[in-house]
């Protein structure tokens, strides 16, 4: 018998009722991390019935998809300008306190982007089973938790049962060896896995980043990478916990504490796959080869190193919208197209060491004319720590507006957007059309690469400023 993988020990661990060709297993759920946008529809639902929240004390509120970032809006208690977004945030606090689930309201210190705020809580722990009503939620399985995004009406069910109807999902090794260079970030390796495996390379499993490059990763890099599983098309990104997991999580506030750590990190140390563990299928990237990349399409597939040529695609109809989208033609180079919004933020690169990696290059610099350089930190807790540690003196020194934490311009839905037929080097996870608002187009790159291209005013390769 072969050993298991680190998915099969945590489905195992959860798996109240195995699948049947018929039925989906039922799942428990050890944390739902909920928001204003996605819960509204399953809150009526449990009014509906008369139910209620099943375990409030494992559901964690916060809003961040569309709270304003703008100061104004949030100190001075000036209405939200997005009627939308202000009545999902109402809508959220009395339900909040109607159903007894903690949240971490507008103007609470802890706020912030849900996917962000749960592992600086010490709240997303190895060995769990994580789920929200957002796509992005795979961030969580940096810590070896496995984590994957909802639709509303799961996140009823979850309310009410804790559980969860799923299919068995397979696993898909994707093995890093070697090391990445200084100048080549967690978002470059991402990036060029699935522009390996292409987006819907990861379909109907869950990967597993292995590997000398990905054990050298810090947390903040690990959450990088298993955010972007979904983008590959996976159900989920996994990374086995050890040392670095556990110095990350030792002494946050929701992490267990004394007698309790121990138990905890001794269970945790069983949880990665067996030597002998096998995958249904593997990968293998050489971490050494690997530059700074670049999205020029519509998709985060399409995806070349920074000083490459969009490739020459015959009889692809959908890589020719993608090109006309974006105003680009096959056998462009990247390199010197204009830029015209640089954002620096979301939950894939919205934490200290990205915003610390963005001050490197601004530090000393200006953003160049008529570029809008947009930082928004991923929580509150590391917009405090980016103005403690100066960083917010370089960006606002450098030209750069400096906001409050949240999803900011990912998406186009609270008021922070790019204008039709704008430019944008993003560092979030989607460049779909009109992602950040409508009309926009979005080239999704790294910190370094976002910052030298809001100091040069067209894509720059950051190896040139670094
Ligand atoms: S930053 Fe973007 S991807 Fe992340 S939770 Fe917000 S909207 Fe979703």
């Amino acid at each position: 018998m072969t050993g298991q993988t680190m998915f099969d020990k945590v489905w195992a661990a959860h798996e109240v009722v195995a699948e049947t060709p018929d039925t989906p297993a039922i799942l428990y759920i050890d944390l739902h991390l909920i928001h204003e946008v996605t819960s509204p529809q399953a809150f009526a639902m449990l009014k509906a019935q008369g139910w209620k929240v099943r375990r409030p004390e494992r559901t964690l509120a916060t809003m961040d998809h569309s709270t304003p970032t703008r100061s104004e809006e949030f100190f001075r208690d000036l209405p939200i300008k997005v009627d939308a977004a202000s009545r999902q945030v109402q809508q959220l606090e009395r339900n909040s306190q109607e159903f007894g689930v903690e949240l971490f309201g507008l103007r609470d210190a802890r706020r912030g982007i849900v996917h962000v705020i749960s592992p600086e809580l010490g709240a997303t722990q190895p060995g769990m089973t994580i789920v929200c009503g957002d796509s992005h939620t795979s961030t969580h399985g940096a810590f070896g938790a496995l984590a994957f995004g909802i639709g509303s009406t799961e996140v009823g069910h979850v309310f009410a049962t804790q559980c969860l109807l799923q299919r068995k999902p397979r696993t898909f090794a994707v093995n890093v060896t070697g090391h990445l260079s200084a100048t080549v970030t967690a978002k470059d390796l991402i990036l060029a896995i699935i522009g390996r495996i292409g987006v819907s390379g990861g379909t109907g499993h869950v990967l597993e980043y292995r590997g000398e490059a990905i054990r050298a990763l810090s947390m903040e890099e690990r959450m990088t990478i298993c955010n972007m599983s979904i983008e590959a098309g996976a159900r989920a990104g996994m990374i086995a916990p050890d040392e670095t997991t556990f110095a990350y999580l030792q002494g946050r506030p929701r992490a267990p504490k004394g007698a309790a750590w121990n138990d905890a990190a001794s269970r945790w140390q069983s949880l990665p796959s067996d030597r002998d563990a096998a995958f249904d299928r593997s990968v293998d990237i050489d971490a050494c080869t690997l530059t700074p990349m670049i999205t020029y399409g519509t998709n985060p597939g399409m995806v070349l190193p920074i000083g490459g040529a969009i490739p020459i695609r015959t009889d692809d109809a959908v890589h020719d919208k993608a090109l006309a989208y974006m105003g680009f033609h096959a056998g462009d180079s990247m390199l010197g197209k204009p830029v015209d919004v640089v954002f620096i933020g979301s939950c894939t690169n919205g934490r200290m060491e990205d915003l610390e990696a963005a001050a490197r290059v601004l530090k000393g610099r200006k953003v160049a004319r008529g570029v809008h350089l947009l930082i928004v930190p991923g929580s509150q807790q590391v917009k405090q720590a980016a103005e403690e540690a100066g960083l917010a003196d370089i960006f606002k020194a450098a030209g750069a507006d400096w906001r409050e934490s949240g999803c900011s311009m990912c998406l186009g839905m609270n008021g922070d957007t790019v204008g039709a037929g704008k430019y944008s080097v993003s560092t979030s996870n989607r460049n779909f059309e009109g992602r950040q608002g409508v009309g926009a187009r979005t080239l999704l790159a790294s910190p370094y690469t976002a910052a030298a291209s809001a100091i040069a005013g067209k894509v720059c390769d950051p190896r040139t400023v670094l």
